[in-house]
């Protein structure tokens, strides 16, 4: 069997490119005669594999030089304690809670000082992205924080939110790097690589130098504290190499595409075909606002639970897999992230026709 069409919303599909180049240095990376899995993170090899990546980033989301970029391991889901453990300077920040990973950082945020939720989409099952121009934010909230793009229920942040002057930071997991960024409307940005940029395991955070202290709340583990991961250019303690490697060569891949212009284009003009499908289909519909449709994660339902099931399992058959839903909304999510090729989706959309066809 070849490969399939990977729709999944993560771990997800990686350039084949990439893969390939992977396989070829598997054995002896570079005439070193071993795998990057195998060589020391202090090595020579490896020291230019971390550099070459922080370089490549850098350069593809034009990064300011105050500006560091830590990769740490424990996915993003650390990082919604890492996050008030390192900013909670007054105890207190501003969340926006525009679905589950969004909530789940707000909740963990309690558990360091006061997290005030000020504004969120629970009303509509998260379908939107709540009006953030004139927020209620306290004066002394040290951070407010968005999950930029809603992996489970496909919204995304068309504009950022009026931090009315207070640092911004952001879970951008899965829509890193499919789409131009200006950076110095961050504080803090940072994600999960294994929804767009490569394999689970690493996480990559871009975080402006001055908000990387020893002022952190007391009780912070070492390896959680900023600092200690910036001070050491991500080698406090063994990274995870073997998934940085991997990173590296997907920032080489989008370079040659383009850079992040050209995977903006790619991906509107993939994510149009679905969309503009779901727009005319009597039988399938969006699930989400269509101004704040994501561009990355496409949910979708008939209404009518047993022919859901029926799709995903004709669809996986016909090798179009993990097209199932989140366990918690159900119907059908296509996630179309940088690495999936237009004819996946031109082909995802001949299928959903037919199954139109034959089911209405
Ligand atoms: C997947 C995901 C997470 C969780 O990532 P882990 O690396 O599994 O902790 C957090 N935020 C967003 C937006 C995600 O899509």
């Amino acid at each position: 069997m070849g490969r399939v069409y990977n729709f999944s919303a993560g771990p997800a599909v990686l350039p084949e490119e990439v893969l390939k180049e992977a396989a070829e240095e598997m054995l002896d990376y570079q005439g070193t005669g071993m795998s990057v899995m195998e060589m020391s993170h202090r090595s020579k090899a490896f020291d230019s594999i971390i550099k070459d990546a922080e370089k490549d980033i850098r350069e593809l989301m034009n990064i300011p030089d105050n500006y560091k970029v830590l990769f740490l391991q424990g996915g993003a889901s650390q990082q919604f304690a890492a996050v008030p453990m390192n900013l909670m300077k007054n105890g207190k920040a501003a969340y926006i809670v525009t679905g589950q990973w969004a909530k789940k950082a707000y909740q963990e945020a309690q558990m360091y000082g006061e997290a005030v939720a000020v504004a969120s989409s629970a009303d509509k099952t998260f379908s939107y992205i709540p009006d953030c121009s004139d927020l209620d934010i306290p004066d002394d909230a040290d951070y407010v924080y968005i999950c930029e793009n809603n992996t489970i229920y496909g919204t995304k942040f068309k504009t950022l939110p009026n931090t009315k002057g207070h640092t911004l930071v952001a879970d951008v997991s899965s829509c890193f790097l499919s789409e131009p960024v200006d950076v110095t409307k961050y504080g803090v940005i940072y994600g999960g690589v294994q929804k767009n940029v490569g394999p689970a395991g690493v996480v990559i955070a871009i975080i402006r130098e001055d908000l990387i202290t020893d002022d952190v709340l007391p009780g912070t583990p070492t390896m959680l504290k900023w600092k200690t991961q910036a001070d050491a250019d991500s080698l406090y303690n063994t990274p995870p190499c073997y998934g940085i490697y991997i990173c590296g060569k997907v920032f080489k891949w989008i370079k040659k595409m383009g850079g992040l212009e050209a995977m903006k284009a790619h991906n509107e003009k993939k994510a149009k075909i679905l969309y503009d499908y779901l727009d005319e289909s009597k039988l399938f519909k969006g699930t989400v606002e269509p101004k704040d449709r994501s561009l990355m994660n496409v949910p979708f339902v008939t209404g009518n639970d047993e022919l859901d099931k029926k799709f995903v399992a004709e669809a996986k058959a016909a090798g179009f897999e993990n097209l199932k839903g989140h366990r918690t909304v159900g119907g059908m999510r296509a996630s179309i992230y940088n690495a999936m090729p237009i004819e996946g989706v031109e082909k995802l959309v001949e299928f959903m026709k037919k199954f139109e066809a034959e089911n209405s």
